[in-house]
């Protein structure tokens, strides 16, 4: 079965076609500045076949030359649009409506939207990119995978805020979650690679890249996540503050006149690392600068290094028994010493991992040492694959 999948955000599209066969990837790229400039960007296997700035008025004109270049006779590689049997879209939010994947259908659609006011710089372009899609490919079947459909397992006392209760009922606030589908996807794979059921292992992931978070899953299950009603709650990130109380908002407005929504953007998008540091959101800068010394640099590195010890050690008292550790994301599958500075301090709960074997970049390894009571992984993600098989298993009926 051939399957697309998309990922739409305000100005880009993009995709990854794969044959489920054999699960490869036989094309991928992003269309990007749409409605700006525009410029498209295509490869078969690894290798780039064209990048170039091209027109892109709206997303639709994006799918189409999306579908011209994979059944392009020179560098195609399907013969006709029709042999796309099905197309995995990603949506960020869910909400408590999409507690799994489900078939695109006039009602999901009015969910997605309704779910706008709550996600409203990702659920809107999803929408543009489900709508656009539809036009290009009228006899695909269309599947939606939501970002935090697996954490709808949370039980109340994870998900609840401790606000009074008309606020949550009134207008759904509580604990969404994010990166679900990155969570799903690693935590089934470190099942996978232990020769257990999901349902037999406790596992915390850690996804830490430019967002971060940290979920604990509890038989397969997610119990509880660092993220909120938002991506801003949880670990410092990138340029994302993570949990700081909330009177900071209230404060910074009464001091400098900001509206609430400008305070929540400038948390959203100045803070973090980059704040910290005052250099960049990005740790391999961070790292280069500490390397030399920088003093804001060095605090910026320490408190990432905090934030995640902070969440494994939370969540490895909340679950009681841990039976596996994740790392993936840029971070988690590239930083070495993150990893090893991190798992210096959970001698605790039985994790020991082997320097040799962490000694290794964005490859699937495992990182335990003799005597380690805990599994230690780093897993690459693959949101795409995860989206793939949901889209699959919907598209075959099951
Ligand atoms: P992601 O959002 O998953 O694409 O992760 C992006 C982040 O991964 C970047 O902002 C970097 O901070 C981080 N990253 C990528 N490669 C490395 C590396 N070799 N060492 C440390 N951090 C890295």
């Amino acid at each position: 079965m051939i399957i697309l999948v998309v990922n739409t955000g305000s100005s880009s599209l993009k995709y990854q076609l794969f044959d489920m066969e054999d699960r490869k990837v036989l094309a991928k790229g992003i269309c990007e500045r749409i409605a700006e400039d525009g410029h498209m960007n295509y490869k078969v296997g690894d290798e780039t076949v064209f990048s170039k700035d091209i027109p892109l008025p709206d997303h639709g004109v994006a799918m189409q030359l999306v579908i011209d270049a994979l059944i392009d006779k020179e560098h195609g590689v399907i013969s006709d649009m029709n042999e796309i049997h099905a197309v995995g879209h990603r949506v960020v939010q869910g909400g408590s409506l999409f507690k799994k994947s489900e078939i695109i259908t006039p009602e999901v659609e009015a969910g997605i939207e309704q779910l706008s006011v709550i996600a409203p710089l990702h659920n809107p372009p999803a929408l543009v990119g489900i709508r656009a899609c539809k036009k290009v490919l009228p006899n695909a079947i269309g599947v939606v995978v939501f970002d935090t459909s697996f954490h709808q397992t949370m039980p109340e006392e994870s998900y609840m805020y401790a606000i009074p209760m008309e606020y949550l009922e009134k207008y759904n606030i509580r604990k969404y979650g994010a990166h679900g589908t990155s969570h799903r996807y690693v935590s089934e794979r470190c099942a996978e690679l232990c020769g257990k059921d999901k349902s037999e292992m406790n596992i915390i992931t850690c996804h830490l890249g430019n967002g971060s978070s940290v979920t604990a899953i509890k038989e397969g299950k997610c119990y509880d996540t660092s993220m909120g009603l938002t991506p801003l709650d949880g670990l410092i990130m990138g340029t994302r503050t993570g949990t700081l109380d909330p009177t900071v908002v209230s404060f910074i407005n009464e001091q400098t006149g900001m509206s609430a929504s400008e305070i929540v953007s400038m948390m959203n998008k100045k803070s973090g690392l980059l704040a910290v540091s005052g250099i960049s959101g990005d740790v391999r800068d961070i790292c280069e600068a500490e390397a030399k010394g920088n003093h804001r640099a060095h605090i910026a590195r320490e408190m990432l290094l905090k934030s995640v010890r902070h969440f494994i050690g939370a969540y490895a008292a909340e679950l009681g028994k841990v039976d596996a550790l994740v790392f993936t994301a840029g971070i988690g599958e590239n930083d070495i010493e993150l990893r090893e500075k991190v798992c210096d301090y959970l001698g605790f709960m039985g994790v020991k991992i082997d320097t040799e074997k962490n000694n290794s970049r964005g490859e699937e390894v495992e990182i335990t040492a003799p005597g380690s009571t805990v599994r230690t992984f780093v897993i690459p993600t693959n949101e795409e694959l995860m989206i793939a098989i949901d889209t699959q298993a919907l598209a075959d009926g099951k």
